[in-house]
């Protein structure tokens, strides 16, 4: 009978692939890869040879509609991203509430994931945390979400693209003023880095620093309320009006 695997799959060092991830990749009769020349390099490194098709952003209707075509055929589908796990902050979501609706078994095969990595070694508490992904591209909207994520308390967790982190730290600090931040850069490579510290501390860094690898970010949430309740809202509402003045 069909089956969707949802494979999670390194984030940088290839020794992070579980046998688990292996053997579902090996077994399955179709990979469906986010981009197909990034997976036939993971399939070559470890001597994968099933076959791959693309299913990404770009093709989620079509893609789709072939993965549900081949689960009704009685295959075996490995779903994967670039990097990761699938579905978070990559494609994966949709195809797997068709196949829910369909009654194809989802199986999730765990693996690395980059926002969980940075949150365990940030130093910031783990749980509760908000995990955000990444903030829209547009300053306006940003902003907006940014104004909605100053109240939460829990620790968030973001991912962002080097080209954009600069000017996304600065809205942060605009918005959120001062808490404690953590950058994860380059997490499981040669490189990885964490950079612990304040907001205003790391807007100072990224303006010396050519910001170059892939971050994510940690960052400490607000402690300045117990909970939500009316007041808390006043004062909330009270705080976002000092701050803009
Ligand atoms: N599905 C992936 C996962 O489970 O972590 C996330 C994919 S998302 C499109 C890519 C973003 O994840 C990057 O822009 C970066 O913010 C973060 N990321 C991925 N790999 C990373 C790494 N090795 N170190 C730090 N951040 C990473």
């Amino acid at each position: 009978p069909g089956c969707l695997y949802l494979v999670g799959t390194p984030i940088g060092n290839l020794e992070d692939i579980s046998m688990r991830a292996l053997r579902i990749l090996k077994e399955a009769d179709m990979i469906a890869a986010e981009d197909t020349r990034n997976t036939k390099k993971l399939c070559n490194y470890f001597d994968i040879e099933t076959p791959l098709m693309s299913y990404h952003e770009h093709n989620l209707a079509v893609g789709g509609e072939k993965l549900l075509a081949l689960l009704h055929e009685g295959k075996t589908i490995a779903l994967v991203s670039d990097a990761g796990l699938p579905c978070i902050s990559d494609p994966g979501a949709d195809i797997v509430e068709k196949a829910i609706a369909q009654n194809f078994p989802v199986v999730p095969i765990p693996g690395p994931n980059a926002a969980l990595s940075a949150l365990i070694a940030s130093g910031l508490t783990p749980q509760p945390f908000y995990f955000y992904g990444f903030l829209n591209r547009g300053k306006k909207e940003r902003r907006q979400q940014l104004e909605l994520l100053k109240k939460r308390q829990e620790t968030i967790l973001l991912y962002e693209a080097p080209h954009r982190l600069k000017d996304t730290l600065k809205d942060m600090e605009a918005i959120l003023g001062s808490r404690r931040i953590v950058l994860a850069r380059e997490l499981t490579k040669k490189f990885e880095e964490f950079l612990r510290g304040t907001l205003a501390e790391a807007v100072e860094w990224s303006q010396t620093e050519e910001v170059r690898g892939e971050f994510c970010i940690v960052l400490e949430g607000n402690s300045d309320v117990e909970e939500e309740n009316q007041e808390e809202a006043y004062w909330y509402t009270m705080s976002i009006i000092e701050h803009v003045d």
